[in-house]
């Protein structure tokens, strides 16, 4: 993965995110992509983890950020609210120097912090390290937001929706899949919505892959959309001209 990095072989996708209130793109999460030379593509699926288990997952956070915030900097000047999701793995919180470096790279390619969402992936949990609090409040007072990314699974769960402090909460694609037919399901979301709402934080849902699902949602008052229905990963090339397409129909 080092020599991955160094190699150029690591890439980022950004897909879009929609605000579902008035109908437009509002933001991108980032993700990682490897292209290895040999290989092909390999997912993240089967990295990230290997990644977290061998200390190697903190430069290739930063590599990410750094890579993302520069990339997508441009967009500011058009869109002053738009916001950029990075996925940060919980363990990293445990890093007495993770606020301070993260402020760096924000100076550094002057993205402003209030336009940042880290996405905390619960792959790994948080700990009990005292560090965790002290990190997620600095982070939380430097303006950057936080987001429970696969809400409702492993340990991103009522615990988390508790003690972090965060603006928004993600819910994971396995309750989005079949939320048109599994009437079980549309109830963990719509209350998941409520209770979000109830604590003033946005809801954002993932795996949106069919315009049913889509409504289905808009109607019970999610606030984002992300999925391939709407739009899959893309390069930043492609993002930029998205963006301009929908400001162009819109001014027409
Ligand atoms: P995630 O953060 O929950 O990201 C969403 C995943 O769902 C992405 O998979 C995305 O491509 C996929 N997805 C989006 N829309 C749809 C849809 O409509 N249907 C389906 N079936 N899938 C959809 P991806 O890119 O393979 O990433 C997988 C996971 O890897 C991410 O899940 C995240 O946990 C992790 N990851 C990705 N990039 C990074 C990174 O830069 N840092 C860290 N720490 N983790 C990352
Ligand atoms: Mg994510
Ligand atoms: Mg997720």
């Amino acid at each position: 993965l080092d020599a991955a990095i160094d190699a150029g072989d690591i890439w980022i996708a950004y897909q879009p995110q929609f605000d579902l209130k008035d109908d437009r793109i509002c933001g991108a999460e980032a993700l990682v992509r490897w292209q290895h030379p040999t290989r092909g593509a390999i997912s993240p699926e089967a990295f990230i983890l290997p990644a977290e288990a061998h200390n190697r997952i903190k430069r290739l956070t930063f590599y990410v950020l750094e890579q993302a915030t520069r990339a997508s900097r441009f967009i500011l000047d058009e869109r002053p609210d738009f916001r950029l999701g990075v996925n940060i793995s919980a363990g990293l919180f445990e890093l007495p120097e993770l606020p301070a470096e993260i402020a760096k790279v924000l100076s550094k390619v002057d993205f402003p912090a209030a336009n940042l969402t880290l996405e905390v992936t619960e792959s790994a949990s948080f700990g009990q390290h005292q560090m965790v609090a002290v990190n997620l409040s600095a982070i939380e007072a430097m303006g950057i937001q936080l987001s429970i990314d696969d809400y409702g699974t492993g340990n991103a769960t009522l615990e988390y929706m508790r003690s972090v402090p965060c603006q928004e909460v993600k819910i994971d694609r396995r309750f989005i899949v079949g939320l048109v037919k599994n009437q079980n399901d549309m109830l963990l979301v719509e209350s998941t919505i409520e209770l979000a709402h109830g604590m003033h934080r946005r809801v954002i849902a993932e795996g949106i892959e069919d315009p049913e699902t889509l409504e289905l949602l808009r109607s019970i008052g999610c606030d984002i959309a992300q999925g391939y229905y709407l739009a899959k990963p893309m390069r930043i090339e492609a993002m930029e001209s998205l963006l301009e397409a929908v400001t162009r129909i819109k001014a027409a």
